[in-house]
């Protein structure tokens, strides 16, 4: 069924688990996530980027998501991942999104704060669940890039005051993630965690999660993330999955034959990460 972002996270914070947010562009791929989630008996949180949008097009990616969502017998959300673009929002919000991103880090902290306010004002009466960022995720992801050097971690403080003034319904923090493949282990910041969870006590969202251990994530969900957004551990799982249909049977031209194998590649990660989160057996 078709719910809100808040719903499924709301319960994943009173519970102590995180739910994973994996990012569609396709039919093929909505469809892996959700044979995964309900094999696993887990709530699931499909996400399109803005770039996923005008790949896949916008109403029509809204209704594969929500077809294949209202045809399932788990909690399934509709999330808009990364909104920077307020057309592209209130878009969202029009074509039955059930959660959006607002991605104001770009913006000054009071200027954050006004317009995610906007956001949340317009969202809430309509049922609809709104994400922000505070501080800067670093690395590249679609549309948004942003360099080692800028990147900045949330301040607690801050992430405080900043919830409290928006009334939003979940925050992305900085701490030390970054989206894409990461070159070095990535190191995190628990201890900010931690601090930000008790100051905000709302579910706490974490990006730029694909290649960070099984144990570092089960900490930070162990201190109180809620969401995971995973994207590129699905990306190289389509790539490595491709490469091999296409090495071993050369002469294969059916495209449905050549992409059930990827198919079945990210419904492996996406099992493996609702193991790793805690959300199997939850739904
Ligand atoms: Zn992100």
């Amino acid at each position: 069924m078709l719910v809100s972002g808040r719903e499924i996270l709301q319960k994943a914070h009173k519970e102590g688990y995180a739910v994973g947010a994996f990012n569609t562009n396709n039919l093929e791929s909505t469809k892996a996530m959700i044979q995964a989630a309900e094999e696993e008996r887990s709530p699931i949180i499909i996400q399109t980027s803005q770039s996923a949008i005008s790949y896949a097009g916008l109403e029509e990616i809204s209704m594969i998501v929500r077809l294949l969502a209202e045809k399932a017998s788990i909690p399934v959300a509709l999330h808009l991942d990364h909104g920077t673009d307020w057309d592209v929002v209130m878009q969202c919000l029009r074509h039955g999104w059930t959660s959006v991103m607002f991605d104001g880090s770009k913006y000054a902290f009071d200027e954050n704060i006004a317009i995610t306010k906007q956001i949340v004002d317009i969202a809430h009466p309509m049922g609809v669940s709104v994400e922000a960022e505070l501080g800067k995720i670093g690395g590249v992801e679609d549309h948004i890039v942003v360099d080692e050097k800028d990147a900045t971690m949330t301040d607690p403080a801050e992430a405080e005051e900043f919830v409290k003034k928006t009334g939003v319904d979940y925050l992305a923090i900085a701490i030390g993630t970054a989206h894409g493949v990461y070159k070095g282990v990535p190191k995190l910041d628990f201890e900010r965690i931690d601090e930000i969870k008790k100051r905000i006590q709302i579910p706490v969202v974490l990006h730029g999660a694909s290649g960070i251990s099984i144990e570092d994530i089960q900490k930070a969900v162990s201190l109180g993330v809620n969401k995971i957004n995973i994207d590129t551990e699905l990306r190289q799982a389509f790539q490595e999955a491709t490469h091999k249909v296409v090495k071993e049977t050369p002469d294969l031209y059916d495209p449905r034959k050549m992409l059930a194998p990827t198919t079945e590649a990210m419904k492996a990660i996406v099992k493996g990460k609702m193991r790793a989160f805690g959300s199997s057996g939850r739904a």
